[in-house]
């Protein structure tokens, strides 16, 4: 099988290309290293090959020749994903999204392959039914700081609804709640990165607002089982998109005494003001994703931060 990941530099991809090499697949990564980083990918071989492509601008008839040929599943993850970086260029953010997954879908099918797509928690903005179920449909601005993210990816959901609605691609949605593990970048900015690196340096650990605002936390294995097995569902059991993430939920001042047991340190904290529309709660509902997939989460937080942490030392050295 010859699969393509977009954004395969990136933290969440380069997981997913180990695992695709680990099960015998040929592997493609197009990334432009917007977020990504070379040093995240496997290393060289024969069953990978990387391209140096933005996917704002690659269309079926321009992209570079593949030794393994079509693709057979394209996994389209390209975009920037903590709340700094999307903001930072947020029009960059929307046309990844939007015109990445367009892209991307019209390569799909001119290659007859099936497309997963990565969606976000994100698309449920600051929600208003808690915990989240697919068919809640979400609480989102539509022009503040986190709209061109979480409105590129609703846009982007319904892009590829409708392929499937038209029958053209064969392409499904996963949401995925906030993911930690190893290959994020130290600089990332998203809480787990953030405190796990100022534990390290013995800084103080940044929360922003009171702390008291909820999330869950899937560690990466755990992701990349859900959107293996969502590949390799049968077409005709796919009946839309699938939340992927821990049901586990913390408020961020419990995450810090997680952490302080996981390092065996009191941490210092440090008080900033919460930003724009951050969502007061998320915790995913994953009944679909256990009953379709067979898929839950195995590694609890605990675990997972104990080995991120680890990673984080050698990072930061
Ligand atoms: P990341 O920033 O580590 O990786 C994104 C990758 O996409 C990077 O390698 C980056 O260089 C690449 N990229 C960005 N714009 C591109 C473009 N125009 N063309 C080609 N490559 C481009 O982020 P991540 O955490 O690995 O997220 C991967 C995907 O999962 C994203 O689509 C994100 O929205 C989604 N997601 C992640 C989380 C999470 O908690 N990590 C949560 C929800 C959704
Ligand atoms: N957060 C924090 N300190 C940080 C980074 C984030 O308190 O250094 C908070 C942030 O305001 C949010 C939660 O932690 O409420 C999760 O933020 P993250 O950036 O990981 O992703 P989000 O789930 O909001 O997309």
């Amino acid at each position: 099988m010859h699969a393509l990941i977009t954004g395969g530099a990136g933290f969440v991809g380069s997981h997913l290309a180990r695992a695709l090499l680990a099960r015998g697949d040929n592997v493609s990564v197009w990334d432009n290293f917007h977020t990504g980083r070379e040093k995240n990918l496997p290393a060289a071989t024969l069953a990978m090959e990387f391209h140096s492509i933005d996917i704002r601008e690659v269309t079926a008839a321009n992209l570079p020749n593949s030794r393994f040929g079509r693709f057979d599943t394209i996994f389209n993850l390209a975009c920037p994903a903590s709340p700094p970086h999307y903001q930072k260029d947020p029009i960059y953010t929307w046309e990844t999204s939007v015109l990445g997954v367009r892209n991307m879908l019209h390569i799909a099918e001119a290659h007859g392959a099936r497309l997963l797509h990565a969606s976000t928690s994100e698309i449920y903005g600051d929600p208003q039914v808690h915990p989240q179920g697919e068919s809640y449909w979400g609480n989102v601005n539509t022009v503040g700081l986190r709209s061109c993210y979480d409105e590129g990816k609703r846009a982007a959901e319904t892009l590829c609804a409708d392929f499937v609605r038209t029958g053209r691609v064969d392409a499904r949605l996963f949401r995925i709640f906030n993911t930690y593990g190893e290959f994020m970048h130290p600089d990332d900015g998203r809480v787990i990165s953030n405190f796990c690196v100022a534990a390290l340096k013995g800084a103080s650990v940044p929360i922003y607002g009171d702390g008291e605002q909820t999330r869950s936390f899937c560690y990466a294995s755990d992701l990349v089982a859900g959107i293996l097995a969502l590949a390799d569902l049968p077409r005709e059991k796919y009946d839309g998109p699938i939340n992927l993430g821990n049901p586990g939920e913390f408020t961020i001042n419990e995450l810090v005494g997680v952490l302080e047991s996981v390092t065996g340190k009191k941490l210092e904290i440090q008080h900033f003001p919460l930003p724009a529309d951050d969502p007061k709660m998320r915790k995913p509902i994953i009944e679909r994703a256990q009953k379709i997939l067979g898929w839950s989460p195995k590694v609890q937080l605990e675990e997972g931060l104990t080995k991120t942490l680890a990673y984080f030392a050698t990072e930061i050295q």
